[in-house]
């Protein structure tokens, strides 16, 4: 195994800067940087700006507008994103959906809905976990009946990220109710302007409605909406959970946190002295960089064996685990770094735009609301205690 990066690669990155120093709008980046919240038309315009340059669906084929990047090359666009603070790609349709729909859904889907993700036309939401069915998702039982060419769709789904801003959501639903609990699950495309389709915000602890509710009472849907078999959307759904747990690592998310956080340790007064000079502080910022150096070695030969055309394995637990500890832990720090000044509570200041003043060092009002957000890392995408499970099991064979 080559660590070290080819001059193709670094060529690559070369062009990864240049692209977002002239196209990444500062207003974008600015807010990023500050930890405020992103709009919708914020995430619009950034998408719409990648789509422009042919790098919004970096995994997809070229046929269907893709970049075809293999991992590496993706894994250096995203450091290099991360650095510039762009705004996050929302995944639900170009990396959860898109796969599944080019693995298992029909030529007409392909034909119609990838066009559709790319222009932005549509925003797709993932309707997978319910009341009762989160990490046991196959305890699901949001109910489709099928009544003529239709669906009938009756139940709850829950969590459900910025489902507020979409059109779309693809959903598990239970087809079979006498099956294996497995078995009797279908996969289904659902248009979010159907009636009898309602969506409740979900306020979180940092104060921000990112998730929501969504109810389904008595939606009928066309069954020309069924990706693949009925009663096989399992395999779709784990296909699926695979692509959502690439890059799960987060090193570029982690080495820019970790960057604002030594300039705000040099540049924060303690006692006298810098804060990166006080002991106990130093000394869990040193470890959380070793912890992300030692992570960032694994994940790159995750990477380099991805590119090499392997699939992640057991491994990606390990990414999955130290990687949002390692996250939550720089958020932690900011928030001590900013001491009293992270405690005012500033929906205005988050929300708003350049003109409303901040109180304190300019990283102080996001620190707590973004350290409370992240408590979300260990919980979604497979919460680090399964994670913990699949390593007992499938590395240490416990
Ligand atoms: C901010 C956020 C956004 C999300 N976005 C989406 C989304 O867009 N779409 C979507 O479908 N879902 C989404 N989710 C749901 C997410 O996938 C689930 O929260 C996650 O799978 C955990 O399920 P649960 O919340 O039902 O917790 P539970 O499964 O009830 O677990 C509760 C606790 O028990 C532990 N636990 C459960 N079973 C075991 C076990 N067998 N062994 C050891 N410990 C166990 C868990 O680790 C956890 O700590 C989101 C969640 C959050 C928090």
């Amino acid at each position: 195994m080559d660590l070290s990066y080819t001059p193709e690669e670094e060529a690559f990155r070369a062009e990864v800067r240049a692209f977002l120093s002239e196209k990444l709008p500062r207003h974008l980046s600015e807010k990023v940087r500050l930890g405020k919240r992103l709009t919708k038309s914020d995430m619009v315009s950034w998408h719409a700006i990648l789509n422009a340059q042919g790098w919004l669906a970096p995994n997809w084929p070229k046929e269907y507008g893709g970049a075809e990047w293999d991992a590496v090359q993706r894994m250096i666009f995203e450091e290099e994103a991360c650095l510039a603070h762009a705004p996050r790609i929302v995944p639900f349709g170009l990396s959860m959906l898109a796969p599944v729909l080019m693995a298992f859904g029909s030529e007409e889907q392909c034909q119609h809905y990838l066009p559709r993700i790319l222009s932005g036309e549509d925003w797709w939401c993932q309707g997978y976990s319910e009341p009762g069915a989160g990490s046991d998702l196959a305890a699901l039982k949001t109910r489709a009946v099928r009544d003529g060419d239709h669906y009938v769709v009756n139940g709850q789904k829950t969590w459900t990220t910025l489902g507020q801003h979409a059109n779309w959501i693809f959903c598990l639903v239970r087809t079979d109710a006498d099956a294996k609990k497995q078995e009797g699950i279908s996969f289904l495309l659902i248009d979010m302007n159907t009636p009898g389709v309602t969506v409740r915000p979900i306020v979180l602890i940092d104060g921000e409605a990112e998730v929501n509710e969504v109810f389904f009472d008595d939606v009928r849907v066309p069954v020309e909406n069924l990706v693949g078999e009925e009663n096989k959307g399992w395999t779709y759904a784990k296909y699926l959970l695979t692509h959502e747990r690439t890059n799960i690592a987060g090193v570029g998310f982690s080495n820019a946190a970790l960057a604002t956080l030594k300039h705000v340790a040099a540049s924060t007064q303690s006692g006298g002295k810098p804060l990166d000079q006080n002991p106990y502080f130093a000394a869990r910022m040193a470890l959380a960089e070793i912890d992300l150096m030692a992570m960032a070695t694994t994940n790159l030969r995750v990477v380099s064996a991805a590119a090499k055309g392997q699939a992640p394995g057991p491994e990606s637990s390990m990414l999955k685990i130290k990687g949002t500890v390692i996250r939550q832990e720089l958020s932690s720090l900011l928030c001590r770094a900013a001491g009293p000044d992270a405690m005012p509570f500033l929906p205005d200041y988050l929300d708003g735009g350049d003109n409303v003043p901040a109180e304190g060092p300019e990283h102080a009002p996001a620190a707590a609301p973004n350290y409370f957000n992240m408590r979300k890392l260990s919980i979604f995408g497979g919460s680090n205690e399964i994670q913990r499970t699949i390593i007992t099991k499938a590395i240490l064979q416990l």
